[in-house]
């Protein structure tokens, strides 16, 4: 092999551990042995046929060429009806609205357009993000040139970081605060209450030491809320409302994963001189999104409100199924589940103890390791998702409530026989 380096960049950057442990139960799927897997992050459900049908017939119609970066200006204006009606985001135009491919994409943009590398001499800008935190925030503001600052939270406060701990983490060099209610990994959400008050604390520090502080709050998970929290968009309180950019998309709440479609809004002036620089990015890096999806947003956001509550009430269904097992499960300590799809209890009072099959668990990586090759189930370790998150699981219930109680069946077994 030739003597060639890659860029440290990426060499240093690490890989997603939930694709790790998705790949390992499909292999062993693929080898014919009876793996239950929770852990990809991704509806069970098919895209509605309606949305499929608009993609379709625009492929069909020949809208298969290039459009303008950030999307149509029909799509941007639905999008930001959306916002305004559903999530009462004041001022919103076309113009405060970007399209990506994925909300995973559209927040690698932002990210660079918002964050640099400081100058020799100059301090890093820094980025307030509660932990456990979905994986893939921290690497994508580090590759930008942030630096995360950690807000530790804990099961007993269903993992939401008060409005006092984010007050006492921001300092002058704050560039953004990220939110992700309802919680991936943590499958909790913050009340509008304790939203409006880290809103407070946010405008507050703004107006005195961190003039440059910008809310991210990523709401991809909102329309699937069942446990009596109804979820609030912290980019509708007016005191932070110029400073905050909603991230969404359609993954999650339309089985959309595939297609990769993601937007964010971002009201007022900023807003806008922020939206025009996503486009000159995205401009240089992908341009827009595949031509033909553009009026399956349309269909998905004005058209299919029966869907999303038929997997909604689904969703809600499984969590109560699981949220009922992991209460009754031995010295395991879970926040129960009222949003999202997923459940991230703490195992680590069986942390000391040796596997059937002889492995020492020590970890929550260990655990699952063990749990996969001798008990057949997937979950997902939380050590990669900061704070606490080592002491915890992540099980994606995203998958039929017959298949969650043969999964709990087999992971209660597994504990009973650690020695
Ligand atoms: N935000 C959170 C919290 C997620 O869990 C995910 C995906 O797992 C995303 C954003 C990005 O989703 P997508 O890129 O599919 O829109």
């Amino acid at each position: 092999m030739p003597n060639i380096s890659l860029a440290p960049r990426v060499v240093n950057l690490k890989p997603s551990v939930t694709i790790a442990f998705m790949n390992r139960a499909k292999a062993m799927k693929a080898q014919g042995l009876d793996v239950l897997s929770f852990a990809a992050g991704e509806p069970d459900f098919d895209t509605p046929r309606a949305i499929k049908d608009s993609a379709i017939e625009a492929l069909l119609a020949g809208q298969t060429k290039y459009m303008p970066t950030l999307g149509d200006p029909e799509t941007r204006r639905v999008i930001a009806e959306k916002f305004t009606k559903e999530n009462g985001i004041p001022g919103l135009t076309a113009d405060h609205i970007t399209i990506g491919s994925g909300g995973k994409h559209s927040l690698y943009v932002l990210c660079h357009v918002l964050f640099d590398f400081p100058k020799a001499g100059q301090p890093q800008q820094e980025c307030v993000l509660p932990v456990p935190a979905w994986v893939s925030y921290a690497p994508l503001v580090e590759l930008a040139g942030g630096k995360i600052v950690e807000v530790p939270t804990t099961v007993k406060t269903g993992f939401k970081a008060s409005a006092e701990q984010i007050k006492a983490a921001i300092t002058p060099r704050t560039r953004m605060v990220i939110l992700n209610s309802p919680s991936n990994p943590c499958g909790t959400m913050y009340s509008p209450d304790e939203l409006k008050a880290i809103a407070k604390v946010c405008a507050e520090a703004a107006a005195t030491i961190a003039p440059d502080l910008v809310i991210l709050s990523d709401e991809l998970y909102e329309k699937i809320v069942y446990g009596g929290i109804a979820h609030f968009s912290i980019g509708s309180d007016p005191s932070v409302a110029e400073r905050t950019i909603t991230l969404n998309g359609l993954s999650k709440a339309y089985g959309m994963t595939g297609w990769r479609v993601g937007y964010t809004a971002m009201p007022g002036e900023f807003g806008k001189k922020f939206t025009n620089a996503m486009s000159t990015l995205q401009g240089q890096m992908s341009t827009n999104i595949t031509s033909f999806v553009y009026p399956a947003i349309r269909t998905a956001l004005t058209k299919c409100s029966a869907d999303v509550e038929m997997m909604r009430k689904a969703f809600a269904a499984r969590a109560d199924v699981i949220n009922a097992r992991l209460s009754k499960v031995p010295k395991v300590v879970n926040a129960k589940a009222t949003g999202a799809f997923y459940a991230f209890p703490d195992v680590s009072a069986y942390f000391g103890t040796t596997s059937k099959g002889g492995k020492p668990i020590n970890s929550a990586l260990d655990m699952c390791n063990a749990l996969l090759d001798e008990a057949l189930v997937a979950f997902v370790p939380g050590e990669d998702f900061g704070g606490c998150g080592k002491n915890h699981v992540r099980i994606s219930f995203a998958c039929s409530e017959d298949q969650i109680n043969k999964g709990m069946d087999r992971f209660e077994k597994f504990l009973a026989e650690l020695k």
